[in-house]
């Protein structure tokens, strides 16, 4: 197959490509998913590769310390029988991806391969185990596959329902109803007034660590809404202007994070202390403290997340309403 010039090889410049699970570089042929000609060839080539999850963790090759999770079709199949297939899309090369969910390995299978991992994807994150682009592939799988291990039946009827479009539909056989793959959205916001930023510490967070305030969206609201709605239900201040920054695929188990920035209209704090332990106002030179995780005081939170990007590019004065 000639290279494909849909697929995006080079990181783009915009914020978003700096978070983790962002980059992805596969042209995904949506047009395609309904033309069964199309990826029955694709299924034939001996070069088509797919992605492999046993239940919520992808199952990688393992050699030394190097990782792949790409697998060829009869490699896969070998791993257990497939509970749902579905297409990714095309890489810049033309090489067909798909994504295969599997119910688990046998622990057979597990002893007798030690050529094989099993690593969840916020630890390749954190690690940095893996390429962008392939850790971006595994959370475009893994949301999928994620979304339809938990709809097999029709929301409307309650029959079960039949993958259909290369994976990204279900159809109800009983009411024709078409069920799509969800993405939740959530806001996340640095918080501004006079200079200082806010943050707070929920109670699961690691020890020490504080974040940009963050919650899901509701029916019915703008992404500017939802800024100030959970700003006020979290701290109790209001807010004026929102800016959007940057977002990020965030594969756990299918949520879009909406990073923005927002200007506070007052500092005097009240803490919902059911969402929040703590939330203060830090300086930049606070925040770029933090970013350096140091052995005592709060730290950042980790760099594949957008917090850490929303924080790092307010610190350096990237961020601005
Ligand atoms: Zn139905």
């Amino acid at each position: 197959m000639p290279a494909n010039l849909h697929a995006i090889d080079t990181l783009p410049s915009e914020p978003s490509a700096e978070t983790g699970f962002a980059i992805n570089g596969l042209d995904r042929q949506s047009e395609r998913r309904e033309d069964p000609a199309f990826i029955r060839e694709l299924l034939g080539q001996t070069s088509t590769r797919t992605l492999v999850f046993s239940g919520d963790i992808p199952i990688l090759n393992r050699d030394g310390l190097l990782h792949d999770p790409t697998f060829l079709l009869a490699d896969a199949q070998r791993l257990g029988p497939a509970r749902e297939t579905a297409f990714l899309g095309l890489d810049a090369t033309g090489t067909a991806l798909f994504a295969t969910l599997i119910d688990s390995m046998s622990a057979e299978t597990q002893q007798a391969r030690d050529d094989l991992a099993m690593i969840d994807l916020r630890t390749l994150a954190l690690q940095a185990l893996l390429p962008p682009a392939v850790l971006g592939r595994l959370a475009q799988a893994k949301s999928l596959l994620g979304w339809h291990a938990r709809h097999r039946f029709c929301a409307n009827c309650g029959a079960r329902t039949e993958v259909s479009l290369s994976g990204w539909r279900r159809h109800c056989p009983a009411c024709s109803a078409a069920h799509f793959p969800r993405t939740d959205p959530v806001v996340i916001m640095l918080v501004e007034q006079s200079g200082d930023c806010l943050l707070g510490r929920q109670p699961g967070f690691p020890p020490r660590m504080v974040s940009c305030l963050a919650g899901f969206m509701e029916a019915g609201e703008t992404i500017e809404d939802a800024v100030r709605r959970e700003v006020r239900e979290e701290a109790g201040i209001g807010i004026g202007r929102v800016s959007y920054f940057a977002s990020q695929p965030w594969p756990f188990p299918a949520s879009l994070m909406i990073g923005c920035i927002a200007e506070a209209q007052s500092r005097d704090l009240t803490i919902d202390h059911d969402e929040l332990e703590t939330a203060g106002w830090y300086s930049r030179a606070e925040v770029m403290k933090m970013l350096d995780a140091p052995a005592e005081g709060p730290i950042a939170p980790p760099k594949p997340s957008i917090a850490n990007l929303l924080m790092r590019s307010w610190a350096m004065g990237r961020l601005s309403l």
